[in-house]
């Protein structure tokens, strides 16, 4: 093996390592992409602005319909280290959101993990879709603009009146917001309850959530079925 030959091998391997070639819901060789084709496609768009029980923020889009392969993913963004596949749902968003709606958008909103959560993930996964929202559609991600003041609990095993508990005053604004629109980017949202205190965080500091994204929007019996 030639000394090129060793690089050579040792780049893909390496590119391999960090990028895993395998379509994650099918595992056939995708050539870099965290999901082929065929299983893209196999994803059911959603897409229809939604309204919800919020005084803070006026409707919210899921991408996709709540489906296995679609919770598959979010699954593995979320609990298995693939901030890929937040880039990957970020793009199909970015693809099919209707421009529209961002007209005199400031910033999108990923929504804040308390930094210790943060740190044991290694990433905030509504930030790897909001990553690819921003450099797709030109939009900047307002960077340190809210914080997660308290580390609330996992939702997933709450009802509706304790999801709300148990986020309440949640959020902070570090900073002014006046006169500054936001699109609040969450991985799933299912009662709304965390969305809007993110969003209550915002109007207290002057700022406006014209709304919000998800990747879906899962009803609270699948949300806590399946821990998501
Ligand atoms: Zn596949």
């Amino acid at each position: 093996m030639t000394a090129l030959n060793m690089i050579q091998t040792l780049g893909t391997s390496l590119r391999d390592l960090i990028l895993p070639p395998h379509c994650a819901l099918c595992g056939r060789r995708t050539g870099g992409a965290p999901v082929c084709d065929d299983c893209a496609q196999s994803l059911t768009l959603d897409m229809n602005p939604r309204s919800i029980d919020s005084d803070t923020f006026p409707f919210f889009i899921p991408a996709f319909k709540f489906e296995d392969n679609t919770r598959e993913l979010i699954h593995l963004l979320k609990y298995a280290s693939r901030p890929d596949i937040g880039h990957f749902f970020g793009a199909s968003i970015s693809e099919k959101l209707d421009r529209d709606l961002l007209e005199g958008v400031d910033a999108w909103l990923p929504v804040p993990l308390h930094h210790v959560k943060e740190r044991s993930r290694g990433f905030n996964q509504s930030r790897m879709v909001a990553e690819r929202l921003a450099s797709d559609l030109g939009i900047p991600i307002a960077k340190g603009a809210v914080r997660r003041i308290r580390n609330t609990n996992t939702q997933t095993k709450l009802d509706a009146k304790e999801r709300k508990i148990n986020v309440s005053g949640a959020f902070r604004a570090t900073r002014d917001l006046k006169g500054q629109s936001f699109v609040i980017v969450d991985d799933v949202i299912t009662t709304g309850a965390t969305t809007s205190e993110l969003a209550r965080a915002v109007l207290d500091a002057g700022g406006e959530v014209r709304f919000a994204l998800a990747i879906s929007a899962p009803a609270l019996s699948d949300s806590k079925e399946h821990e998501i």
